[in-house]
């Protein structure tokens, strides 16, 4: 048929003046013109020239009817947003994970030699050996800075302390402004996409959903030195979340071959063509990016698998898991280098690690009653906390941002003044305590000296042998901070007044923090915020159950599993990802048990923090069941009143041109006449490949008849490839003139001829699992069909080498 159809191609007169498909120029200065009102096509609706019934379906929440036909909006609190619908059409466009297997894409196919699926896969493995690489070296970049940079902050700030407390102040407000200034700059001006932490954008764009801007070069670059200013200044966030956008963007970009906008690409690595494909690499870029932050690589994979991805298969599996282990040995080695000295600040503070082997080693059974109450501790506290942030992101986004950057700017030096003001002053409110009676072979100093990492920090203590509590966990790098409130060797070293005022303060500085426009990650906070009231809690246990030989710092360790459960939502990776950085292994039934429990607790009241955060910047997830009430739906009612916006075969441009510019809509079904006069849809072209066909223009024909130019040679299947994030084309770039505006295009050899279909009376919840499980963009509704040509099995595709079924030979197996 392919080979019948390029005779017909050929035999058909081309248009005069080909142009070439690249670098087209203008071709005239009137070309800017509207195009003249079309000749009204009766083809360009579904309401006059589709087949009878026929729709289009694209699944996004926002446009179900509920049960009773109500307010399409989505359920939980997201549900009041208001213009959530406006927020995302336009914003966001989905992915083609469907293979378009158009012309183009069938002579390539046909052209391949036999070596080159193994060499595809060798390549596949050579890149997820590069994502791992670039991952790693952008962890221990950003950390290096990092480290650095508090470092000096707080060595500086130590320094003029002991001389004015005043100055010490000032200095250290400053320097917190300076890098959060930084940071907001950065964000605001030249990398907006790289705000927050990205996960709830990526976890879309691996649902199927591209937001503009997410994995650009410049959010790249905007993700790395924005955290590494937002983290460095002292902000309530961490740089864990950001690193799983750092990952998931170095894999985007070489997936495309590097950044054609900033003329750093190179055509011999533009190979993976397909969203298919680039979906795989960014996979493995999100488990390296967690894998590089907690140095957890099982856990890297396994929060792809949990929390990000919505497709997985084995083979992904393996090269996401060799990822990790490439980004294990990069970060690893780093780390020995730096042992040394040789980075500064930067050694033995830095990646989250935090060796607890010395703690508590086992558990009895009178500890489980606390672990499930910090387990409900955490499901509550992760709860208020995701719908506090979202009513404050709501009320940011409503009255703050629209107000424009400058106001971004000054909310964020605001908060960073907040920040620096509350962990410099309140502890010097606590009394300084005696330095317990420390082994001199433990390793352990008190008190510690001024601006390097340790447990027992001396901050305004009058005597050498006094520590500051609250200022070891509030006036210290969280890393730091977070190692302190772990520490496992039990010296009671914190009063309950002390967490409970870091527990009060650092939860409203992370809530009122969420959603500046910094790079941000809520994992830190999380686990300091969960840490603090584990704490409190094992210091209850160690007062009321004196035989217990309890640990509060392994006590701190289950809050802030639960803190993060009860947030995120997350149960295996988190899990998993617990295990590896404390290297406590004998802890793992508690750490599943408070898990459990907050996730519980959490899922009661509402929706995890990234999928809140997900619906709130218009993201159209969808989750991996459909609703209850999509059962008692069929195709038709989630198309209902709707007129299909169609093409003929052979649409003259003008009409294209007034197609694209009358709607929003990225994909067209294609009809053609029968002989009988009765229309017939031959597939689904999209938006993208029109603009590309408009501006190339090389296959404009005179002739109203199917019978366009031979196109072979004209395009690759690369011509139609977008990249990644980017606006695109859009129609108003296109200029036409008014004779190119009379001419005719033939679609067929571009459309895809064979897009999903489903019956009109197939349940919803059916075409949602299939339009999920596959990853569509369109599905046609159609009428039942009238005949049925065949009837396909799983034993039809078993297919031999040669092309036969292997039906025969089981049928005699098995006989
Ligand atoms: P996506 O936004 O996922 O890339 P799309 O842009 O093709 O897909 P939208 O225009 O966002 O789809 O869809 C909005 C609504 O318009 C949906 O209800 C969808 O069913 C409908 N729709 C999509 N394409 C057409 C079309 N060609 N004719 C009529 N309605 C359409």
């Amino acid at each position: 048929q392919l080979d019948s159809n390029r005779a017909l191609l050929r035999s058909c007169a081309p248009r005069a003046s080909p142009r070439p498909v690249k670098n087209s120029p203008p071709s005239s200065r009137r070309s800017n013109r509207p195009p003249r009102p079309p000749r009204r096509d009766p083809m360009l609706s579904g309401d006059q020239g589709l087949p009878d019934g026929i729709g289009m379906a694209r699944l996004a929440w926002s446009r179900l009817p509920t049960a009773d036909g109500a307010a399409p909006l989505p359920e939980g609190p997201a549900a009041s947003a208001p213009a959530q619908d406006e927020l995302f059409v336009g914003a966001v466009e989905s992915l083609d994970y469907e293979v378009i297997e158009n012309y183009a894409y069938r002579e390539e196919q046909a052209q391949r030699s036999k070596f080159w699926v193994p060499y595809y896969i060798m390549l596949k493995w050579f890149f997820a050996l590069l994502i791992g690489v670039g991952t790693g070296l952008a962890a221990i970049f950003i950390n290096l800075a990092v480290e650095n940079f508090s470092g000096w902050k707080f060595t500086l700030t130590f320094a003029i302390i002991q001389h004015s407390y005043f100055v010490g102040f000032l200095v250290y407000i400053l320097l917190n402004l300076a890098l959060v200034f930084s940071s907001v700059y950065i964000v605001t001006q030249f990398a907006p996409a790289a705000a927050g932490s990205g996960i709830p954008e990526i976890k879309g764009y691996l649902n199927g959903v591209d937001t503009h801007g997410i994995l650009l070069f410049r959010t790249l670059v905007g993700k790395i030195f924005g955290s590494i200013g937002s983290v460095g200044g002292g902000l309530a966030l961490g740089k864990e979340g950001p690193l799983v956008h750092t990952g998931a963007c170095i894999a985007s970009l070489l997936g495309q071959g590097g950044s054609a906008k900033y003329h750093l690409n190179s055509r011999w690595v533009q190979i993976f063509e397909s969203d298919r494909d680039r979906r795989d690499l960014v996979t493995c870029g999100c488990a390296a990016g967690v894998a590089a932050a907690f140095r957890a690589p099982v856990g890297g994979v396994l929060f792809a698998l949990e929390e990000v991805t919505s497709w997985w298969r084995s083979h992904l599996m393996w090269r996401v898991f060799f990822t990790s282990a490439v980004v294990a040995v990069v970060v690893r080695s780093a780390m020995n280098w730096c042992d040394s000295g040789k980075c500064g600040h930067f050694g033995a503070g830095g990646f989250i690690i935090w060796d607890i082997s010395g703690g508590q080693e086992d558990y009895s059974y009178q500890e489980l009653l606390p672990v499930a109450i910090i387990g409900v501790i955490g499901g509550l506290l992760g709860a208020l906390f995701n719908q506090l942030t979202l009513y404050i992101t709501k009320w940011r986004r409503t009255y703050l941002h629209k107000k424009g950057k400058r106001v971004q700017i000054f909310e964020a030096c605001l908060i960073s003044l907040i920040t620096s003001t509350v962990s410099f002053v309140l502890p010097l409110l606590r009394k300084c305590s005696p330095c317990p009676e420390l082994e001199t072979n433990s390793g352990i100093q008190c008190p510690h000296p001024p601006g390097t990492d340790g447990n027992f920090v001396n901050f305004y203590c009058s005597k050498d042998n006094e520590y500051n509590d609250l200022a070891t966990i509030f006036f210290n790098s969280q890393d730091d901070a977070i190692r302190n409130l772990f520490s496992a060797k039990t010296f009671h070293e914190y009063s309950a007044q002390s967490l409970i005022t870091f527990l009060v303060m650092f939860y409203s500085l992370a809530v009122v923090t969420f959603g500046t426009a910094v790079p941000a990650g809520q994992f830190v906070p999380g686990i300091m915020i969960g840490s603090t009231y584990g704490r409190l809690v094992g210091m209850s246990v160690v007062k009321f159950y004196k035989k217990l030989n309890v640990d509060e710092g392994t006590y701190a360790l289950l809050g802030a599993a639960s803190f993060l459960g009860g947030s995120m939502r997350m149960t295996v990776s988190l899990c998993v990802i617990m295990v590896e950085i404390t290297n406590n292994l004998q802890l793992l039934p508690l750490i599943m048990l408070v898990l459990l429990i907050s996730k519980a607790v959490g899922d009661f009241f509402n929706e995890g923090l990234y999928e809140e955060q997900a619906r709130l910047k218009g993201i159209p997830l969808l989750d991996s069941r459909p609703k209850q009430v999509m059962r008692n739906m069929n195709a038709k009612d989630a198309c209902k009143n709707q007129k299909v916006v169609c093409l003929p075969r052979v649409s003259r441009v003008v009409d294209i041109v007034s197609v694209l510019q009358s709607n929003k809509h990225n994909g067209f079904p294609i009809v053609e006449r029968g002989q009988n006069g009765e229309s017939l849809v031959i597939g689904l072209i999209l938006r993208s490949h029109l603009l590309v066909l408009l501006q190339s223009k090389v296959d404009f024909q005179n002739t109203p008849f199917p019978c366009g130019p031979g196109i072979l040679n004209r395009h690759n299947f690369s011509d139609f490839v977008k990249p990644a994030s980017s606006k695109g084309k859009s129609i108003d770039d296109i200029h036409l003139t008014d004779e190119e505006l009379g001419l005719y295009l033939d679609l067929a050899p571009f459309l895809n001829p064979s897009p999903y279909i489903v019956p009109e009376d197939m349940s919803l919840a059916k075409v949602y699992n299939l339009f999920r499980q596959l990853g569509l963009r369109h599905i046609f509704v159609v009428p039942r069909p009238s005949r049925v040509v065949g009837l396909i099995t799983r034993k039809d595709l078993l297919l031999e080498e040669d092309g036969n079924t292997a039906t025969t030979e089981l049928q005699s197996t098995s006989s």
